[in-house]
């Protein structure tokens, strides 16, 4: 399975800033094709950067969209004009979205399915709270995420989004869950998907860590069988950091 290491740059970089990290980006790994490397700048970086992504390696992605197709909703993208500017994945159902801006799991299923019939790949995140973990919760609130956010979603359709588990109390802490923590994690929502979708829908998904990454844990994720690849926030604003993530 190739790994996937995705960069959330989230509010962060201008349109000029995203398009030299790119440009860079591109001269360096355009023909590295053990990978795949996605990039989720902010919206009004999209465009432009989609002019200076080079080689079938890189790929655009958004960090969220809207779940209906056109309509008053002011503030708000859709998936068509994500499509437009060139964009291949979403990340949906973000800790942050969820958190900051009240997104429920129905929203989340909504978008999953307005993401798949315009043809991007939802890049979706899932993971628990410091005090869900605490009171041992972690894998009901990961089942129930995943019961509620892929409702009604076809089998064939699952090898078609990239599964990011993110624990809330990794993300921007600086605490990472150990390599052990995290593939206890995978293998479980690899076991529910199979439990929910069948065997071959488990076997080709995708399942990414996201948690305070950087060049120094990076490598031990990655020995884990079931950590296949890594969406990174923090530590992918810096080139050098991020490029040394990506040659783990
Ligand atoms: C994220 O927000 O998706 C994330 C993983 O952030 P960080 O790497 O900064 O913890």
């Amino acid at each position: 399975m190739k790994p996937i290491i995705a960069a959330n740059w989230k509010m962060n970089k201008t349109v000029g800033e995203s398009v030299l990290f790119v440009e860079r980006l591109s001269n360096e790994f355009a023909k590295t094709d053990d990978k795949d490397i996605i990039i989720a700048p902010p919206f009004t970086a999209l465009h432009p950067v989609a002019a200076v992504l080079k080689g079938p390696t890189l790929h655009l992605s958004a960090q969220n969209m809207h779940w209906d197709e056109k309509g008053a909703y002011t503030g708000e993208i859709s998936a068509g004009m994500l499509i437009d500017v060139g964009c291949e994945y979403v990340i949906i159902g973000h800790s942050e979205r969820r958190n900051l801006f009240a997104e429920r799991d129905e929203y989340i299923n909504q978008k999953i399915k307005t993401a798949f019939k315009m043809n991007l790949k939802p890049i979706f995140c899932i993971g628990e709270t410091l005090d869900e973990r605490n009171l041992e919760k972690t894998f009901e609130i990961l089942r129930r995420q995943i019961k509620k956010g892929l409702n009604n979603i076809l089998s064939d359709d699952i090898r078609r989004i990239v599964f990011a588990y993110e624990p809330v109390w990794a993300i921007g802490t600086g605490k990472t869950a150990t390599a052990q923590q995290a593939e206890e994690v995978h293998r479980y929502i690899r076991k529910v998907i199979i439990d929910l979708f069948g065997e071959k829908a488990g076997a080709n998904i995708r399942i990414i860590y996201g948690g305070s990454v950087n060049q120094k844990n990076m490598g031990s994720l990655m020995n884990q069988p079931d950590i296949n690849g890594a969406l990174v926030g923090g530590a992918s604003l810096d080139f050098e950091s991020f490029a040394k993530i990506i040659n783990f």
